[in-house]
């Protein structure tokens, strides 16, 4: 049956992919954003779909919209060097941003999904994290104002559960990539594509010996949607690619793929960079029969391919930091 859907976020990368995947199923999608680090470019496609409606608006002011099912929670700066930019804000989106879309949950009955991260695992003593792992966050560190503000909100939505009733699924999202992402967010994958298509040096922070794990976004995307629907389920739990790899072989990984003639270039690495990051997934696998089934080259290759139709001046970098992330 259709549904109506608040996506906040909904102008982002991984926003604009659920859009998509919630209009195709019939549903009516409500999206709110600030366009703080997306382009109206990405929801350009929606606007003439009359089951599509845009409200520019920051989460940290409250709204309600009504007649809602579902509410997607998503909005909130995602790449290091936009977080880190205004880091008051970003901690204002995601505490203030959270209660505000609990509090139309809680007006509406909506069920709501917090986009949550495995940033709230820190610079983890244990690989693979598993989502009982209590987390290693410098709580005073450039990362805090994300990570501590992904937890808090984790927090409220735990609290608003038991204290309201209100119907809450928590995804833990590792690093995900594919079309869509912004050519200036500063994140490895967009920021390695780019390069090599430029032809430029690729930067590698640090010696390129820490690991990330990849997930292709139409997986993550089905991971979502079998969250939020799944029955007597709240998470949290971890959504990513279990393939761990360091940051030296996804380069090597694009450079293959572009055929670029790009120099490795080594730049400082920024502070308290996690040294490993690969999810445990049991959890997804059990409760929501999810894994990952597009692996790294296929998803590049998708991922390049729509970065080579870019045209990069369209896109104005959203925050100074696209290169590299401040350093302390
Ligand atoms: P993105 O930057 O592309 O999208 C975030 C969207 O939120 C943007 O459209 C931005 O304009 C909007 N936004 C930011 N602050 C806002 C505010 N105060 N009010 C309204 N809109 C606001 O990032 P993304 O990769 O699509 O990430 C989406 C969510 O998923 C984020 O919450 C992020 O923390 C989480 N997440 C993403 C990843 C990943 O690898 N992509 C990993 C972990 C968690
Ligand atoms: N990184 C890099 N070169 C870049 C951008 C990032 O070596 O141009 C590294 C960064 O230091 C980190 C990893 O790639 O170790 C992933 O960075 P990203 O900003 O994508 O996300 P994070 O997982 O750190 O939030």
């Amino acid at each position: 049956m259709s549904k109506r859907i608040v996506i906040t976020g909904g102008g982002g990368f991984l926003g604009s992919h659920l859009t998509a995947r919630l209009l195709g199923e019939g549903n009516h999608v409500i999206c709110i954003d600030n366009f703080f680090t997306s382009s109206e470019q990405t929801v350009a496609p929606f606007l003439a779909d009359p089951r599509y409606e845009l409200i520019r608006h920051d989460i940290v002011d409250p709204i309600i919209v009504e007649d809602v099912d579902q509410i997607y929670n998503l909005a909130c700066p995602a790449a290091p060097g936009h977080y880190q930019f205004n880091p008051v804000r970003t901690v204002k989106t995601s505490v203030l941003g959270a209660i505000n879309m609990l509090g139309m949950a809680r007006a509406t009955g909506a069920r709501i999904m917090q986009a949550s991260t495995s940033e709230v695992y820190g610079d983890p003593e244990i690989s693979p994290q598993v989502e009982s792992y209590r987390g290693s966050v410098n709580p005073i560190g450039l990362r805090a104002c994300y990570d501590e503000g992904k937890r808090a909100a984790e927090t409220l939505f735990f609290d608003y559960h038991r204290q309201h009733g209100i119907e809450i699924r928590v995804a833990r999202i590792f690093n995900t990539f594919g079309p869509n992402m912004h050519p200036f967010d500063g994140r490895v994958v967009s920021n390695f594509i780019r390069q090599a298509l430029a032809g430029e040096d690729i930067t590698i922070f640090g010696d390129g010996g820490q690991t990330r794990s990849f997930c292709y976004v139409s997986d993550l995307i089905e991971g979502f949607i079998r969250l939020m629907n799944a029955d007597d389920f709240t998470g949290p739990v971890n959504l990513g690619n279990p393939v761990e790899r360091t940051i030296l072989d996804l380069a090597e990984n694009v450079i293959d793929l572009t055929g670029a003639g790009s120099q490795l270039i080594r730049k400082p690495l920024p502070p308290d960079d996690p040294v490993r990051r690969c999810p445990d997934i049991s959890l997804a696998k059990e409760k929501l029969g999810w894994e990952p089934t597009v692996d790294l080259r296929t998803g590049l290759s998708a991922t390049i391919e729509y970065f080579q139709d870019l045209d990069f001046a369209e896109w104005p970098p959203p925050t100074p930091y696209w290169e590299a992330p401040p350093q302390a």
